[in-house]
């Protein structure tokens, strides 16, 4: 049995186990996958002793997104665009290799899942954490007509436009603007849901036809889904979608397999 877990804190909430060991008795795989409670000053420590015990893999939640980018040896591309990963494993050398499959999650989830386009729609992005990073790429990845990150801390949004400077023009602000249109798609990016917050968002920002997407996923329907209902927002959805999508993304760097994502997302809701 191959060693896997997610960590992060907090942890307790994660559905990850369920779904890796959901994958594996449908693909055969030889897996256990648990959830371990890492804090920030753990972090480094437990990686490196992890993979030095044979572990075959990890996915990294939050707060650890983007120090854990910082320690791997190699980063995929996507992962270097975000500055943030959600994937780590090591190679036959033992380095530290890094991917963020949390874009290709959403991606597949708005698109296949849900029928949602992005492209030549205006998309905007609440929070400018990890994973806000970590969607980004494949975000721009389908042409949307423009995008917008809005953030708490309005220097940390800033930072990212920064980076994506010579990639793509995204405009930033902080949460409570008032803009001069709604926007088609709005995903919340930020981790207000986990503390049952809301971000201070005026309901000028949901556009016609509006879909809204709370990263965060939850049995009952999160403040942000709440407030996006009672403002008009078209269609409304929570993570549980991208969730599996983006452990079917890691769960095939790391055996070489893609699970069926359909069967899993039915049998946890
Ligand atoms: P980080 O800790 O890296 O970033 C948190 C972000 O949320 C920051 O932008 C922070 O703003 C903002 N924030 C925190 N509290 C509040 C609040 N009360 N009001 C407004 N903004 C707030 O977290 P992550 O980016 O890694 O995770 C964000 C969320 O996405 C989590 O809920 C996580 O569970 C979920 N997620 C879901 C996935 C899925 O597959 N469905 C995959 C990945 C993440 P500031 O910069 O000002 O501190």
């Amino acid at each position: 049995m191959t060693r896997y877990a997610v960590i992060g804190d907090p942890v307790s909430h994660s559905k990850s186990p369920l779904i890796h060991s959901l994958f594996a008795e449908q693909t055969g795989e030889e897996i256990e996958y648990e959830k371990i409670r890492v804090t920030e000053p753990e972090l480094a420590a437990f990686v490196r002793d992890f993979f030095a015990a044979g572990g075959g893999g990890l996915n990294v939640t939050l707060p650890h997104k983007e120090a854990v980018y910082s320690m791997a040896d190699h980063a995929s591309e996507r992962a270097r665009l975000a500055k943030a990963a959600n994937t780590l494993w090591v190679d036959r050398n033992q380095s530290l290799q890094a991917d963020n499959t949390d874009g290709a999650g959403l991606v597949r989830d708005l698109k296949h899942n849900l029928g949602v386009v992005l492209q030549d729609r205006s998309v905007l992005i609440l929070g400018a954490g990890g994973s806000a990073r970590g969607v980004l790429p494949a975000i721009i990845t389908e042409k949307p007509a423009a995008v917008t990150v809005l953030n708490r801390t309005q220097s940390r949004a800033q930072k990212i436009q920064q980076e994506y400077n010579s990639v793509y023009p995204l405009e930033t602000g902080l949460l409570d603007i008032s803009p001069a249109a709604g926007f088609d798609i709005i995903i919340n990016a930020t981790s207000s849901s986990i503390a049952g917050e809301l971000p201070p968002l005026q309901p000028a920002i949901i556009g016609p036809d509006c879909s809204c997407y709370d990263l965060m996923y939850s049995d009952q329907p999160t403040p942000f889904m709440l407030w996006a209902g009672n403002n008009g927002a078209e269609r409304v959805v929570d993570g549980l979608g991208m969730l599996v999508e983006q452990a079917a993304e890691s769960f095939l760097i790391w055996r070489g397999v893609r699970p069926d994502t359909q069967s899993v997302i039915a049998a946890l809701r």
